[in-house]
């Protein structure tokens, strides 16, 4: 660059010709500024915060209650004849109801105890209305026997 004024070549970014002292237009660096201090930010909040609770992760489905669930709607729907199905649903659902703290969907082991417990409660009258007939037929029959017999 050159002076506009007397024509000097002049030192990159200078403020004032070196020649005639003319002003070049090209502003002084100025110096930095040392910034004020921020106002420090109150650290302590004047009021009481109750402490967020943390967001719980999402849990999985109780899938120990919901097999426990499926088990008694089979027992529902006639499995229960077969008196392992109600035992085993109730043992799904009370392992889920025990676990319910880890995870989501509990209701299907709440549900799946009661079913599979009354479930399992009519097999139960079932076999002893069974035991009762079986019982009275054969002391039927050795009353109606005894005598041919002897
Ligand atoms: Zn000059």
């Amino acid at each position: 660059m050159f002076c506009t004024h007397c024509g000097k070549e002049l030192s990159e970014g200078a403020s004032f010709c070196s020649a005639c002292g003319a002003p070049t237009g090209i502003r002084a660096e100025q110096p930095a500024q040392p910034q004020p201090a921020q106002p420090l930010a109150p650290q302590a909040t004047p009021y009481y915060v109750p402490p967020q609770p943390s967001p719980k992760p999402a849990l999985p489905a109780n899938s120990f209650g919901i097999a426990g669930f499926i088990i008694a709607m089979a027992s529902l729907f006639g499995a229960g004849i077969i008196p392992i199905v109600p035992i085993v649903g109730l043992v799904f659902s009370i392992i889920g109801m025990a676990k319910r703290k880890e995870y989501s969907l509990n209701g299907f082991a709440l549900a799946g105890i009661i079913i599979n417990a009354i479930s399992f409660f009519v097999w139960l009258l079932v076999l002893i209305a069974y035991g009762f007939a079986f019982a009275y037929y054969w002391e039927q029959t050795i009353v109606f026997a005894a005598p041919l017999l002897f």
